[in-house]
């Protein structure tokens, strides 16, 4: 029997950036808020001087332990799902501030386009331009009403930058300045410019200069130490929950975080639900929180999944293509991040100094800024040169055809070590009805509760939009004057690897309750205190990294979980019958 717990105003599972958010706004407008988390305490103490590739690219010591709970994978309906079950096949944040302290800091919005995907792709193309079983919808929300949103995220996290030349319209320029601009930035600039695109500086998480946020939190200028990509950043450099939104919950005394604290269930009751169900880890012993109002942040695998458990919502069914829950899954992973690698014989490059989101970026192949008459796919995605800092250990390129031993791999792994650099394309990804999460029949997690399950199937689409960017990143490296070049491969199908903590549906948002499960304030349509924050509201995945999207829905549901503590009751109006898949 589970002990109860005193009633706070919100219970926050998760402590990410989108857990973080809405415990610091509800905090600061004077709510009582617990935010449980399943991973450890850590402060940016914990990070100081531990620059250990083998610990943190090699063995992923930042990621989710898959021991005691992972997820089961499948291509199609058909097959039997398995367990994803070491780091490398599977990314997730853990621990106080989740994936945002070992994220790389690349914080892009995704583009008008995307927020109205539907109404905008008919509009121009006609309805004949969406094949059939592509379950695209408007999110509910346009761009315009949403700006705002962006504009306090990039705020509180500092984000370094300058503006897209192609982009979105913005009420105002980034906090901080843009990254320096390295050699090999200048290069792909260079290149970019003369085949006619318009690059500029990737938006960085990684600060410029030191800055305070509106909160007063303080985030240091960035030391390009290059141990940043699945690490914690130890210069307080990185902006991340740990040095912004944690503290500023804390600094307000009406803020509580139990770390070490897995929850199991959502307490539901009546229409409404009562609060959650969690284990200390320590102990094991079993905790009830009640609250008013209860908000699941836990990223978009556990939201999905608590909610499964608990037996709320409408779980989809691929076979009816009717309900909610579990549907359009959608992620960008080995089908993405595709592009062309150049060898140089006659340049030279200081790669091994480098920050998570130092980088130039373009956005004529974004969404829908080119002309898809003549094209075999929708949307499109942006186009990065990224100096991450290459690690010792990994990053051994050299020419496809080179062996991968022997003195002629030593020798040409020596040669181009810092003589090559990656273009690549981050395209967005569509929605198909048969891309969805359920639980898994067979396997459990250790406290014997079904897994997750990812159904999850290539298309045309992807292989489409895969291979457009592909030749454009090559066209690219070879005006940057590569000696040789390497491109990418499209797979044929996933390969059940879930890298990079860019997964995301099952709980979207929409204007229509027949296919979106949360409302635009990612308030449930079925349980008005029950509010689902993070990419699981996620209708597509836009052709841009996801953070600063997350971020800025967390301070949206913020916004809509203060007025529902006020006046109750659902905060949008509902309409019917938008789409048909
Ligand atoms: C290596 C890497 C690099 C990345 N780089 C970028 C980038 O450059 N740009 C970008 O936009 N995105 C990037 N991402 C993605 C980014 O990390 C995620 O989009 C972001 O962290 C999601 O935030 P969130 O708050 O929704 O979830 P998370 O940060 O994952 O937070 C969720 C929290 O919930 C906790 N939790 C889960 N289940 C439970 C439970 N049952 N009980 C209690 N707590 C639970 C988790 O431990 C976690 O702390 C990267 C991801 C990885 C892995
Ligand atoms: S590169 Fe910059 S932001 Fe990243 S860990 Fe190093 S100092 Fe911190």
């Amino acid at each position: 029997m589970a002990e109860k717990l005193k009633k706070v105003d919100v219970v926050v599972v998760g402590t990410g950036w989108a857990g973080g958010i809405v415990s610091a706004e509800l905090a600061k407008a004077g709510y009582k808020v617990v935010a449980l988390e399943r991973g450890g305490d850590r402060t940016r103490e914990d990070y100081t001087g531990v620059k250990d590739e083998l610990r943190f690219t090699d063995r992923y010591e930042m990621m989710q332990n898959l021991a005691p709970e992972t997820i089961t994978s499948r291509n199609t309906l058909e097959e039997i799902a398995l367990p994803v079950r070491t780091r490398s096949e599977m990314m997730a944040g853990t621990n106080l501030g989740g994936g945002g302290v070992h994220w790389a800091g690349a914080t892009y919005r995704f583009m008008p386009y995307d927020f109205e995907i539907y109404s905008k792709t008919v509009e121009r193309y006609g309805k004949k331009k969406i094949p059939e079983g592509m379950t695209i919808q408007d999110w509910g929300i346009t761009y315009q009403e949403f700006e705002k949103y962006y504009d306090r995220f990039e705020k509180t996290a500092g984000i370094s930058g300058e503006r897209d030349p192609f982009g979105e319209e913005r009420s105002s320029d980034y906090p901080t300045p843009p990254m320096k601009e390295s050699p090999a930035i200048t290069l792909f600039k260079k290149a970019s410019k003369e085949l006619g695109y318009h690059p500029y500086q990737v938006p960085s998480g990684n600060l410029s200069e030191g800055y305070e946020n509106p909160d007063g939190e303080t985030i240091n200028q960035c030391m390009f130490c290059s141990y940043c990509t699945q690490y914690g950043c130890d210069f307080g450099a990185k902006s991340d929950p740990m040095v912004t939104v944690i503290p500023t919950a804390k600094k307000t005394g009406n803020f509580e975080v139990r770390t070490e604290s897995y929850v199991r269930r959502v307490l539901y009751e009546g229409g409404k639900a009562k609060g959650v169900m969690y284990v200390d880890t320590n102990t094991g012993i079993e905790y009830e929180q009640p609250a008013d109002v209860v908000v699941l942040a836990a990223f978009s695998l556990t939201n999905n999944r608590l909610l499964m458990l608990s037996n709320i919502g409408r779980a989809y069914n691929p076979k009816t293509r009717k309900g909610v829950i579990g549907r359009n899954f959608n992620g960008q992973f080995n089908i993405t991040f595709l592009g062309a690698r150049g060898f140089f014989n006659d340049k030279k490059f200081n790669l091994y100094m480098g920050a998570g989101a130092l980088g130039g970026a373009l956005s004529d192949f974004a969404g829908d800024n080119f002309d898809h008459t003549n094209l075999d796919f929708i949307n499109g995605g942006g186009i990065e040169l990224r100096q991450y800092g290459d690690a010792a250990i990994a990053s051994n390129h050299v020419p496809k055809g080179t062996p991968r031993w022997g003195a002629e791999f030593k020798e040409k792994s020596i040669f181009y070590t810092n003589r090559n650099l990656v273009v690549w394309y981050t395209p967005a990804i569509m929605p198909w009805w048969h891309n969805y999460l359920d639980l898994d029949p067979t396997y459990t997690d250790e406290f014997n509760d079904p897994l997750l399950r990812v159904t999850n199937k290539y298309t045309d689409q992807d292989r489409n939009i895969a291979k457009f960017g592909i030749e454009k990143t090559k066209g690219i490296v070879e005006q940057m004057g590569a000696d040789i070049i390497d491109e990418d491969e499209v797979p044929q199908e996933f390969d059940h690897i879930y890298q990079g903590g860019h997964y995301a549906g099952g709980v979207v948002m929409g204007a229509d309750p027949e296919t979106s499960a949360v409302n635009n304030y990612l308030q449930m349509w079925d349980v008005e205190n029950l509010f689902v924050v993070g990419g699981s509201a996620f209708p597509h995945f836009g052709g841009h990294h996801p953070t600063a999207t997350i971020g800025a829905l967390a301070y949206r549901a913020s916004e809509g979980i203060e007025k529902y503590l006020k006046e109750g009751g659902q905060l949008v109006e509902e309409k019917r019958k938008s789409f048909q898949a």
